[in-house]
């Protein structure tokens, strides 16, 4: 009998360090396939529509989207995503709604049920975090505004550096609260079904990436 790969969410306040996280597991060679809705939706806010600009919106407020469209969206992903592979999740499910769906997209493509993996960080640090965070309009890398030598210009790419809507002072409020209401049920509900893994997310990248590894047993 062939075992079926492991499948985890990767969860923890904004600006706890996740996509930084995911690229460092990517450049460890651990193999998986990426669904991280908050991407997909920042692409999508790019669209000159009327569903762009909501899209953009809802994110600038800190406001979750709403489940019709995130169900959408995951089914869409999920049809096209390696499923041979450990899949990794971000940034989904948020809500109890979105567990439900999750469950049932696992049962229908026979998936492993994921583990939370939950990176603890302390709130005075995620807001100190994600107020030296900048994306660059171009190629969206992030980068941390007080280590940056030039501050307007792209290391990278050269192109112009933005601070995200959502990570001025009133979406970080808006975010931080609502994270702490969805925490709560999302904890809870993983922790009860016994797939939940905390990892202490303060400290260097590193020492974090470390600590990923171990839990994801890598
Ligand atoms: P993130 O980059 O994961 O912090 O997501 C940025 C923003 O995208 C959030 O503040 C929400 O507005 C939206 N978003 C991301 N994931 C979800 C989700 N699972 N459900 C609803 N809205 C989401």
């Amino acid at each position: 009998m062939t075992t079926k790969p492991k499948n985890f969410i990767l969860f923890g306040y904004p600006g706890a360090g996740k996509s930084t996280q995911v690229d460092l597991l990517r450049e460890a060679g651990v193999d998986f396939s990426l669904i991280s809705i908050g991407k997909l939706l920042r692409e999508m806010a790019k669209r000159d529509d009327s569903l762009g600009q909501k899209i953009g919106q809802t994110m600038a407020s800190g406001e979750l989207l709403d489940e019709f469209l995130i169900e959408g969206l995951v089914k869409d992903v999920l049809r096209d995503t390696d499923k041979t592979k450990m899949i990794l999740f971000d940034g989904y499910p948020r809500t109890l709604t979105q567990i439900r769906g999750m469950e049932q997209f696992c049962e229908e493509y026979g998936l492993e049920p994921p583990t939370l993996l939950c990176l603890k960080i302390t709130k005075e640090e995620a807001i100190k975090r994600l107020s030296d965070r900048r994306v660059c309009s171009k190629c969206r890398n992030n980068f941390a505004y007080s280590k940056l030598e030039d501050k307007e210009k792209c290391p990278d790419c050269g192109g112009e550096l933005i601070q995200r809507d959502d990570d001025k002072p009133s979406a970080i409020e808006t975010r931080f609260d609502l994270f702490d209401l969805q925490l709560g049920v999302i904890l809870q509900h993983f922790q009860s079904i016994g797939r939940y893994i905390e990892i202490d997310g303060m400290g260097t990248e590193e020492e974090v990436h470390g600590r990923l590894l171990r839990a994801i047993g890598s």
